[in-house]
This record gives structure tokens, C-alpha cells and sequence, in this order.
């Protein structure tokens, strides 16, 4: 109301056509007055004027460069920009309108089938998404609507599914869990198994377990689980129960980093007990946010109840997916990033990634505080914690609020259940954070941990407000 009301007043006073044209922009009403931040104004206001109260709010964020909270990408070169400005029009769905833009999302979806290993990329499905959220919700659906046919032909019931996964899943997999009424099965992480990796697994798997989840790239902390060895305590499982229990991956970073620089690595359809993959176009895919895919291994695994044959827009287009409308510029990308990149040019980006992230947690277990509980050697990702009884005045949380005033987000956060009483701090590596500006990040880290150890007193318990991001 009051905002409303100043503005109305403003322009009252000032409001001539020329006082509008002619007023340097900050002078204008508008920003020389205050917008109503919760109704719709009640008048139109200059392209300009708008574009710059948008412009200046969006520059109090964080520098997306200096964010190493984030997997998403935050650099893209020239060119793939201009494709950017030149097809954000373009909405996926419209198919038979946009039947380019479609040929090219078939194309890149069989690609990345064929960089995964499929058996025969023909009879494999894949789609892209909005993200790996997405992804993950459609590879969840497709083990439970598999697992309810199978018990419904056996005359058995179908109330009570349940998905094995590590405690140290990503968020997508709670919500999975929560929206599609799928009873978790967790697998605490602890000091012995950092990572899920198939001990214990016969305790958890039963007739009602409609999968494992593996996840190729923690969150947390970066590491692999190790698929292959999870596999193979499942083929134990199946030779003493006859329990047949299929392997989705996430591998919403790894996916699209082991191809190029662990290509050794068995994590993909190469084992055979893996039925389906995801991974985000939008983290190591190297496209900008908005962008996911997924693979089932053949028309088998992927239930034909979960096509939608929509002749809604023309002619008859099979999709599968959450939603209908989405941008598709970022398959163009993708695409883009293929063709200009090639296998060398990915591997080039992320062995280089990796090598930053390999300097830099080096160097940070060189400077006596830290603890590292992964290198950045799979992933460029790695994570660190405080030495036990290195100090009661600091924590990882200070730390972390204090980069945040020279410009670097840093984030600190628990651990997943089963060690959640243990901080870490973590670094993302991502194309576009230099050697260079790597060394710039280490010697401000170096110099507030010198000012937090010199400190008198310790640092008050409230206000640290380090938020984890995945
Ligand atoms: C980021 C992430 C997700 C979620 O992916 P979005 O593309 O952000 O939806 C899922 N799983 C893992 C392991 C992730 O790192």
C-alpha cells in the first residue's frame, strides 16, 4: 500500500511524457521512487526503467563464478551463448513444430546411451528432462511400475514398496520417496563405509524392494559408490533368495565425468544388473541450468504404461516425462557442446577440473587444520573437516562466513545421517575456475584461518549461516 501510494504520488508530481523520456534513468519514477514489491504496479513503466530495477536487484547475488557451492555450470563460451540468445523461444514439447529441435534431442539422448555403454542403443529409451530431479523421479516410477507388474501377475500385493539407497543420497531421492509413497530403506554411511558400497545390502532387499539406488558422484563429498561390487552382492543375494534386484545409477555429475577420465570404471550398462542412468546436462554435461537425461537400458526396463501417446499438438509423439513445457534451447546446447567439444575436449575439461580440484585440496590438507575426507580425484569434488580438537573457538561455519565476505561462497554443512555429527566444507571444480583464481581462493583461506586462530575469544554459536547446496 505505501509503496504503491509513494509511486503514484511520484508520478503525479513528475509524470510529463517528457519528464519520463528525457530523465537520466535513476532519476525517473520508478527508481527515484520505490516499486510495490507484492501487487502488480498500476501503471506501465519505461522498458528501461524496469530492465534496470531487475538488473541492479539481480547483482546483489553472489558472483555465480565465485560460488563453489554449486555443480550447475556458470560458463559457457561465446558461441554457445549467441545459440542461447538465438533459440530460447523454442519449447521442447512442441515436437511436430520444432521437428529439428526434436531430431537433435533424439540424437543427443542415443549419444549419451552409446557414451553409457548400452548394449544396442536401438532398443535403448532415453529423454531429456528439466534436470536430474526429474530424471530421477521418472527412474524411481519406472522400478516401481515394474515391480507392481511383476507382483500383480504373481497374484501377490502391491502396498508396500520399498528403495534401497545410501543416507547420503541427494534431496530428488527423499522427494521421490515422499511424492510417489515409496518406503525408504536407509543405509547409514559411517566411518567404515564412507560410501554405500553393498555390505549389509541382504538386510535391507526383500520381496517388496523395487531397486538399489547407486549414486556416481556424492553429493557430499564426491566420491563413487562402487556399482560394480554392489552388483555383485545383489547377484549373491539372487543365487541364495532368487531375489532379482535391478540397479538404478544417479549419476547426476559422475555420469558425465567417468566416460572421459575414469573410462576403465564399470559403473555404467557394462553391468548388467544396471537398468537405468541419470545425470544433469546442466553439471558436468557443461550446459547452462535446465537440463537432464535419462537412459533405460532397453524398452524392457521402461514399462510401455509409462508413454504418453499425446496427438495433442499434431501427429503422435511418445513423451515421458513430468513435465509438458520446457525450454529447448538447453538440448541445443548440449548438442552444441558434443560437436565442439568431443570426447577429447571433455576430457580435456574435466582431467583439467580435476586437477585444480586435486591442487587445491592438496594444498588445503598442507595447512594443518583440515582433515580431507576426499581428494577431487573422481569428481572434481572435494571435502574437508576440522581436526578433532584442533581448536573450540572456530568452526567450519566461520570459516565459511568469512570467505563469503571476500566474495568465494564456501559452503559448510553436516554430513549425511549416520556421521551427521561431523562439518564438512566443500569445493566444486568447475570449468571456469582457473589455476589462477584457485591460488587466489587458497591464500584467503590461508589468511582467515590465520585471523580465526588469532582470535581471544571463541566465535558466537549463532548466526553462522553457511547454507549447503547440492
Ligand atoms: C545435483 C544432484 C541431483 C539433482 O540434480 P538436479 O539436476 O539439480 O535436479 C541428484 N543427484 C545427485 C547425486 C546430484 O548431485
Amino acid at each position: 500500500m505505501t509503496n504503491s501510494r509513494k509511486h503514484t504520488n511520484a508520478r503525479a508530481t513528475t509524470n510529463t511524457t517528457e519528464n519520463i523520456v528525457l530523465n537520466p534513468v535513476f532519476a525517473r519514477p520508478g527508481e527515484a521512487t520505490e516499486f510495490p514489491k507484492f501487487t502488480i504496479p498500476d501503471s506501465m513503466s519505461l522498458p528501461e526503467t524496469a530492465y534496470q530495477i531487475v538488473h541492479d536487484e539481480a547483482m546483489l547475488d553472489g558472483n555465480a563464478r565465485l560460488n563453489l557451492a554449486t555443480f550447475v555450470s556458470t560458463w559457457m563460451d561465446d558461441e554457445a551463448r549467441r545459440l542461447y540468445s538465438e533459440t530460447y523461444d523454442k519449447n521442447m514439447i512442441d515436437k511436430d513444430e520444432y521437428p529439428a529441435t526434436a531430431a537433435i534431442e533424439d540424437r543427443c539422448w542415443r549419444t549419451i546411451a552409446d557414451l553409457w555403454h548400452v548394449p544396442d542403443v536401438d532398443s535403448s529409451i532415453g529423454t531429456s528432462t528439466i534436470g536430474s530431479s526429474e530424471a530421477a523421479m521418472l527412474g524411481g516410477l519406472a522400478l516401481k511400475r515394474h515391480w507392481q507388474h511383476r507382483r500383480k501377475a504373481e497374484n501377490k500385493p502391491i502396498d508396500k514398496p520399498n528403495l534401497v539407497l545410501s543416507t547420503a543420497v541427494q534431496v530428488c531421492w527423499e522427494k521421490f520417496l515422499n511424492y510417489f509413497e515409496v518406503e525408504p530403506r536407509w543405509v547409514p554411511v559411517s566411518e567404515e563405509h564412507f560410501v554405500f558400497d553393498g555390505h549389509d545390502l541382504e538386510k535391507y532387499v526383500d520381496e517388496n524392494t523395487i531397486g538399489v539406488i547407486a549414486i556416481l558422484g556424492v553429493t557430499y563429498n564426491g566420491l563413487y559408490e562402487p556399482v560394480k561390487q554392489i552388483s555383485e552382492k545383489l547377484d549373491e543375494i539372487q543365487a541364495s533368495t532368487g531375489l532379482d534386484v535391478k540397479i538404478h545409477v544417479d549419476g547426476a555429475s559422475g555420469a558425465m565425468v567417468a566416460p572421459f577420465c575414469q573410462p576403465e570404471l564399470e559403473w555404467d550398462f557394462r553391468v548388467p544388473r544396471v537398468v537405468s542412468i541419470n545425470t544433469s546436462g546442466h553439471k558436468y554435461g557443461l550446459v547452462y541450468p535446465g537440463l537432464g537425461w535419462i537412459i533405460w537400458r532397453d524398452t524392457e526396463a521402461l514399462p510401455e504404461s509409462m508413454v504418453f501417446h499425446c496427438s495433442y499438438l499434431g501427429g503422435d509423439m511418445p513423451t515421458l516425462a513430468l513435465n509438458f513445457s520446457r525450454p529447448g534451447a538447453q538440448v541445443l546446447l548440449q548438442y552444441y557442446n558434443f560437436l565442439r567439444l568431443g570426447r577429447e575436449g571433455y576430457r580435456a575439461i574435466q582431467q583439467g577440473s580435476i586437477d585444480v580440484a586435486l591442487y587445491l585440496s592438496h594444498a588445503i590438507a598442507g595447512m594443518g587444520p583440515f582433515d580431507l575426507v576426499s581428494h577431487g580425484d573422481t569428481i572434481p569434488v572435494f571435502a574437508w573437516k576440522l581436526k578433532e580438537r584442533y581448536t573450540d573457538k572456530w568452526s567450519l561455519y566461520d570459516l565459511s562466513d568469512r570467505l563469503r565476505l571476500k566474495g568465494w561462497l564456501v559452503p559448510a554443512y553436516p554430513m549425511a545421517d549416520g556421521l551427521a555429527h561431523w562439518t564438512l566444507q566443500r569445493i566444486v571444480v568447475r570449468a571456469g575456475l582457473s589455476h589462477d583464481l584457485a591460488a587466489a581462493l587458497l591464500a584467503d583461506i590461508e589468511s582467515e584461518v590465520a585471523f580465526l586462530d588469532k582470535l581471544e575469544t571463541a566465535m558466537p554459536r549463532e548466526g553462522t549461516g553457511s547454507h549447503f547446496h547440492h
